[in-house]
């Protein structure tokens, strides 16, 4: 996400901010960008990566929306904190991939 108030015509790296913890970008904490400038952090990611592709996780009774490809998912879902916007597995896969390729920022999938 956007911090409120920043210059949409001049975003700096310090007015990204990660959706599910709230810290802003940095050099050691690189973002991938969902739908609607919603943004995951690289240490949420792999927090969200350990707990739903390297644990075997239950699909859960009620299907939960995910604000980065904002769907409802009716498959395992990830959040920062209990009442938090919430990640499914597929996005978090996904933007796992897309950051492990851009090599620059040196971030690696969790390995079990
Ligand atoms: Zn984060
Ligand atoms: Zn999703």
């Amino acid at each position: 996400m956007r911090k409120p108030g920043c210059n949409e015509e001049n975003v700096q790296m310090s007015d990204v901010l990660c959706d599910f913890c709230m810290q802003e970008w940095t050099d050691d904490r690189p973002m991938v960008e969902g739908h609607q400038g919603s943004c995951v952090c690289g240490q949420c990611l792999s927090a969200a990566y350990r707990s739903m592709v390297l644990t075997e996780v239950p699909v859960p009774d009620a299907p939960a929306k995910c604000i980065l490809c904002l769907e409802m998912r009716s498959e395992p879902t990830w959040s920062h904190q209990p009442d938090g916007p919430r990640a499914c597995r597929r996005c978090v896969r996904q933007s796992a991939a897309v950051l492990q390729k851009a090599t620059e920022f040196g971030w690696r999938k969790p390995e079990a």
